[in-house]
């Protein structure tokens, strides 16, 4: 598993990117926030570490929103795919799943702010790469 480069891009590929180790977690999250942030029931995220991330493309198209005192996120300007959750002061950061490229390795998928969720969901994963990963 050493030296695996997962690469991915927002929706207009004007960002790209690629990150140099594989996630530590993947988890979804179901706040408010990600919700509207997302255009979604729940965002998914990768949680990669600062250091392994490095921007290929687009640097000036990456635009943030800081959504509460705590963390910003970070969009591409020209279409608006989501890209990261930043909590200030971490090592880490959460990826959208959507804007990576590369299927991941099955992997433990966790459920954050579940409570707030619109609807009952079916536990079902759609996003390649996370297909039989269980869900807690
Ligand atoms: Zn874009
Ligand atoms: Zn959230």
């Amino acid at each position: 598993m050493e030296h695996e480069t997962f690469t991915g891009s927002c929706l207009c590929g004007a960002v790209r990117f690629e990150l140099n180790a594989p996630p530590s977690e993947l988890l979804r999250c179901h706040c408010r926030m990600c919700q509207k942030a997302h255009g979604a029931e729940f965002a998914t995220f990768a949680r990669f570490a600062h250091d392994d991330w490095r921007i290929i493309a687009g640097e000036d198209d990456i635009a943030e929103y800081r959504s509460s005192s705590a963390a910003r996120r970070t969009f591409c300007r020209q279409c608006g795919s989501a890209l990261q959750f930043i909590r200030d002061g971490k090592e880490t950061f959460g990826l959208a799943l959507s804007a990576l490229d590369t299927p991941l390795p099955s992997m433990p998928l966790h459920d954050y702010h579940a409570g707030s969720a619109c609807e009952p969901y079916s536990g079902e994963l759609w996003f390649p790469g996370v297909t039989g990963a269980g869900v807690r």
